[in-house]
C-alpha cells in the first residue's frame, strides 16, 4: 500500500468506528508524527480525489500526555457523485405464502431501479438469506466487496465470524436469517487503478430511506420471534436516527421494531477488530456481544447449556 491507499483505509476506518458510536480514538505521539511525517512526504498525492484524510483526524488541545485523543468528526459526505435515488413506487406483494411473497419481494428488489443504478459495474444487488421460518432474523449494514461479488449478505470476513456466532448459539446458518438495512455496496471516491474500491463507507440517511422498505418487507414476511441488529447502522434503520447515540447506549436492553423484540449488538466488522487485542476493553466487547447473543437466545427459546453460559468468563 502506498501512503495515500493507507491514509484512505485510516480514513474508513474512523469513518467506521464513527458510524459504530465511537467518538474518541487514542493515538500515540509516534503514531501522530509517523502521519504528519507521511502528509509531508506526499502533499500532493494526497489532495487528489478523496478529500484528505488529513481533514477526517481532528486534534484535540490535551495536556502532554503518552497516548492522545482525537475527536471523530461527523463523517463527510460521500466524496463521489450524489447516488441516483429514484422515486420508488409502493411494494405490492402478492397475496400467498411466504414463499411466494419473499420470491416477489426478492425480483423487485433485484430490478429496482435504484439498485440498479447504484451497485457497481459488474457487481450484484444484495438480497437477505435463510430460513423463512427462521426464529432469529440478523440485519447488518451494507454489502462488502465479497457480498456484492457473491450476491449474498455477510459472505466475507465479517460473514464467518458471523456464523461462528450463529453456530455458538446453537444455531446452522442455514436456521436464521439474515438481511441487510442496503442492497448495494456504498460507492467511494477513490478506485483502485482496476476500477475496484478499498474499504467501505457506512450508507448514508437518503441512501438508507431508499432501501429500509426492502428489509421492512423481510421482516413482515419472515415474522422472526427477535431480531438482532449488528451496528449502529442497523439500529439507526431499525430504530430511528435519533434513538440512541452509540452502540454502547443501544446494546445491552431490549427494544421493539413492529411488535418484534430487538436486540441490538456490536457488528461483527468491529468484533473482528478487538481480535488478537488482549486489553479488558477488548474482552469486554467481545463478552458484552456475547450476553447480547445469550439474551437473544433466551428470548428466541433456544435451550442455553453452561458451556454457553461462561463462553468469555
Ligand atoms: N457487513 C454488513 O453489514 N453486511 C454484509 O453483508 C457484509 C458485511
Amino acid at each position: 500500500m502506498n501512503t495515500r491507499e493507507q491514509l484512505l483505509a485510516l480514513n474508513d476506518e474512523l469513518r467506521r468506528l464513527k458510524a459504530e458510536g465511537r467518538r474518541t480514538i487514542s493515538v500515540s505521539a509516534e503514531a501522530v508524527q509517523a502521519l504528519r511525517d507521511a502528509l509531508a512526504d506526499e502533499p500532493e498525492e494526497i489532495s487528489g480525489g478523496e478529500p484528505a484524510p488529513t481533514g477526517v483526524v481532528r486534534e484535540e488541545p490535551v495536556a502532554a500526555e503518552p497516548a492522545r485523543a482525537f475527536v471523530l468528526p461527523t463523517p463527510a459526505p460521500a466524496p463521489v457523485a450524489k447516488p441516483a435515488l429514484l422515486p420508488r413506487p409502493d411494494i405490492v406483494l402478492p397475496e400467498g405464502d411466504k414463499q411466494s411473497r419473499w420470491n416477489a419481494l426478492r425480483e423487485i428488489v433485484l430490478n429496482d431501479p435504484t439498485c440498479k443504478q447504484n451497485v457497481h459495474p459488474g457487481k450484484q444487488v444484495v438480497f437477505g438469506v435463510g430460513n423463512l421460518d427462521a426464529a432469529v432474523m440478523f440485519v447488518g449494514e451494507a454489502p462488502g466487496a465479497d457480498e456484492e461479488d457473491q450476491g449474498e449478505p455477510f459472505v466475507g470476513r465479517a460473514g464467518q465470524l458471523l456464523n461462528r456466532m450463529i453456530k455458538a448459539m446453537g444455531f446452522d446458518r442455514s436456521q436464521v436469517y439474515i438481511g441487510n438495512i442496503l442492497n448495494w455496496r456504498p460507492a467511494m471516491g477513490a478506485r483502485n487503478a482496476d476500477g475496484s474500491q478499498t474499504g467501505n463507507r457506512p450508507p448514508t440517511q437518503e441512501e438508507m430511506a431508499c432501501c429500509l422498505p426492502f428489509i421492512r418487507a423481510q421482516i413482515a414476511i419472515i415474522q422472526p420471534k427477535v431480531i438482532v441488529a449488528l451496528g449502529k447502522t442497523a439500529v439507526d434503520g431499525l430504530l430511528g436516527p435519533e434513538r440512541f447515540k452509540s452502540m454502547g447506549a443501544a446494546r445491552g436492553a431490549w427494544h421493539e421494531y413492529a411488535g418484534t423484540p430487538l436486540r441490538a449488538t456490536y457488528h461483527p466488522s468491529y468484533l473482528l477488530r478487538q481480535e488478537g487485542l488482549v486489553s479488558a476493553a477488548a474482552k469486554k466487547i467481545k463478552r458484552d456481544a456475547w450476553e447480547d447473543l445469550l439474551a437473544v437466545m433466551e428470548r428466541a427459546g433456544v435451550p442455553i447449556s453452561e458451556k454457553q453460559r461462561n463462553y468469555f468468563l
